[in-house]
């Protein structure tokens, strides 16, 4: 490989918005195999909103609403943007928590009014006795969908459900197309319910899914992958991919909001598209096959 028409090739990528951190990443990226996509903010457009809010029992909706959104204002999870606004357009009363804690991968728990509130998935519920079932055929029809479903308990009854969409980005099944027609492997990777998850995936053409992975676990699926003898990319766009896109052979960060973990990455892709992703991998090829 020389230096310069790797240089060459790094110049041309730059152009199409794929910043190669180094030219031993335009080498790494020809021997990819199977490419690693977060699901929120890299398939999707990252940005969900609410589509449904249902209270059980005697629950009060003004009061349960109210006290979501106490709770939720003080996460900084996308998910919990989607239910602050959400919840402000049904009205509520302004609250403050008196403690909050968020449960990373699961949801939040808060003491709101004196009564303890948690918000999550159904692990969240079972591990503080919550019988959620009535709340589960609703849930599992908005998941079929891919919408991402939410729990409530106040004081360990179940009193509402709350869902939430995220749109596909428009480019992501094609790109995904082209990824295939490169000879590649995709798999999503998300903390998010196995079967919204498979809803998403199936929409934009992917059929291998890893779903609930905890934000601390990420890296450890990626390492995983590469036991199997895979040479891996990662592709992410937010903090908490950070890890993973390190622990991969190609970690590609992706996204023009502010807190892209470009540190961690080797390539960044300028723009939100996921055909970024394959223009990095037609490039490499190219350059590496001018050199050989
Ligand atoms: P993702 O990979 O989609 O960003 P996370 O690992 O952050 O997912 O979260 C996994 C799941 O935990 C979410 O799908 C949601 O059910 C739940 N969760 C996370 N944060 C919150 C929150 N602030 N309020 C309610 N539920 C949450
Ligand atoms: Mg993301």
């Amino acid at each position: 490989a020389t230096p310069t028409s790797i240089m060459a090739g790094s110049g041309r990528s730059a152009e199409l918005g794929v910043l190669f951190k180094g030219g031993e990443h335009l080498e790494h990226t020809q021997r990819i195999d199977t490419v690693v996509l977060d699901k929120t903010g890299t398939v999707t457009e990252g940005k969900p909103s609410l589509t449904d809010f249902v209270t059980y029992g005697s629950a009060d909706e003004k009061e349960m609403a109210t006290m979501l959104h106490a709770a939720e204002r003080r996460s900084e999870h996308p998910l919990a943007t989607a239910i602050v606004d959400g919840m402000k357009q049904l009205g509520v009363d302004r609250l403050e928590a008196d403690s909050f804690s968020a449960i990373p991968g699961h949801g939040v728990e808060a003491m709101v009014a004196g009564r303890n509130v948690l918000v999550g998935t159904r692990k969240l519920m079972a591990e503080h006795q919550v019988d959620y079932k009535e709340a589960l055929s609703s849930a599992e029809a908005r998941e079929a969908r891919g919408e991402t479903v939410m729990f409530m308990a106040v004081d360990g009854i179940l009193t509402a459900h709350v869902a939430v969409a995220d749109q596909l980005k428009s480019s992501s099944k094609k790109a995904i197309e082209r990824l295939k027609a490169l000879g590649l492997d995709i798999v999503m990777l998300t903390g998010d319910n196995e079967r919204t998850a498979r809803a998403v995936a199936n929409d934009v053409g992917i059929e291998q899914v890893i779903a609930e992975v905890l934000p601390k676990d990420k890296s450890e699926q990626i390492r995983k992958l590469q036991k199997q003898g895979r040479t891996v990319a990662m592709v992410g766009d937010g903090l908490n991919d950070a890890p993973a896109l390190a622990t991969a052979d190609v970690g590609m960060a992706i996204g023009s909001a502010t807190d892209i973990p470009i540190e961690a990455a080797d390539l960044t892709l300028l723009g939100d598209d996921l055909h970024r992703v394959a223009d990095a991998v037609l490039m490499s090829q190219k350059t590496m096959r001018n050199i050989k």
